[in-house]
């Protein structure tokens, strides 16, 4: 039986939720185009997350533990991807995670995608830019204690980033953000985001850890529906409670990634000298595409475990 993999980083159902709200907040020329493509945007939030369980490559991006490298604002990494690999050497940086800098080679690939007028690669790259931009908005994507683990809070990670959203985000979280703007450097654009999650890391896990305080185990787990399945998870008391606690953190950082994404895309189509959209409309894709979607749908659901960080 295929049984499907839990749910990392933002969840699934966050990261869908992001690229899907990030097409509003784009300009005409190019909301015509997105929107008709919402769906495969949407579904494709996730690739990345899938082929971790394939692809050893892979996890790396998700991800930097920045704590590594001293205490905010971490002087002693270089911001530029170069002087970073002199300094540490390329297996180091793999090692603590390169989140930031593949966020802009994909944007470089975006470009490319866009100035090709290449379909499945705007995309898919469109789909899976989305994705990382997303990851590098979470707290604990950017730090070494990134599950709690170090701290006796096994399961934070999705706590935060899937239970909050999945709980509260349809019912209580506001989407309605503007306008995509154009990011004269994203990679400073990148970077402040990451410092941003970087510094709220330890209030989401201090937060949780005296909140834990005053819920015993019976009272912080329950058995509650999910995707139509009883299951034992943080209960819904506690998954307000420290909701409330963060102050709308989660919602924040959401609302920010919608923001990015669709910053990112603006700002690349941009850079690719604004070509025609509408023109590219009636392009599907190729069969070659769809042989590679789903492959990769067929080895994450019969996948074992993740490869490299398990969240
Ligand atoms: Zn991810």
């Amino acid at each position: 039986m295929l049984v499907p993999k839990p749910a990392n980083s933002w969840g699934f159902f966050a990261h869908q939720k992001i690229n899907y709200y990030a097409v509003f907040l784009l300009p005409p020329e190019m909301l015509v185009y997105f929107k008709a493509n919402i769906i495969f945007l949407t579904d494709h939030a996730v690739d990345p997350d899938k082929r971790r369980f394939s692809m050893a490559a892979e996890a790396p991006r998700h991800y930097i533990d920045i704590d590594h490298y001293g205490a905010y604002p971490f002087d002693a990494l270089p911001r530029k991807w170069d002087e970073a690999i002199k300094k540490f050497g390329s297996d180091s940086l793999q090692a603590y995670g390169i989140v930031p800098w593949h966020i802009q080679f994909m944007m470089a690939r975006l470009t490319r995608a866009f100035s090709e007028k290449d379909i499945p690669k705007i995309l898919k790259t469109s789909a899976e830019l989305g994705h990382y931009i997303a990851d590098a908005h979470v707290p604990l994507h950017t730090n070494s204690n990134h599950n709690g683990q170090l701290t006796q809070q096994q399961g934070i990670h999705a706590f935060w980033e899937s239970r909050i959203p999945e709980l509260l985000a349809d019912k209580t979280f506001n989407f309605f953000i503007g306008k995509a703007e154009y990011l004269p450097n994203p990679g400073q654009f990148i970077w402040n985001r990451v410092m941003e999650s970087a510094l709220a890391a330890d209030s989401v896990l201090r937060f949780e850890k005296l909140l834990s305080h005053d819920y015993p185990d019976d009272k912080k787990f329950a058995f509650e529906e999910k995707n139509g399945k009883i299951m034992r998870q943080y209960s819904s008391a506690y998954t307000k409670a420290y909701n409330h606690l963060l102050h709308g953190m989660v919602e924040r950082r959401m609302r920010q990634s919608i923001f990015a994404v669709a910053s990112c895309w603006y700002t690349a189509w941009v850079n690719a000298g604004q070509p025609d959209l509408k023109a590219m409309m009636q392009h599907p894709l190729s069969d070659s595409d769809k042989i590679e979607f789903d492959q990769l749908n067929k080895s994450w659901m019969n996948a074992g475990k993740m490869i490299g960080r398990e969240e």
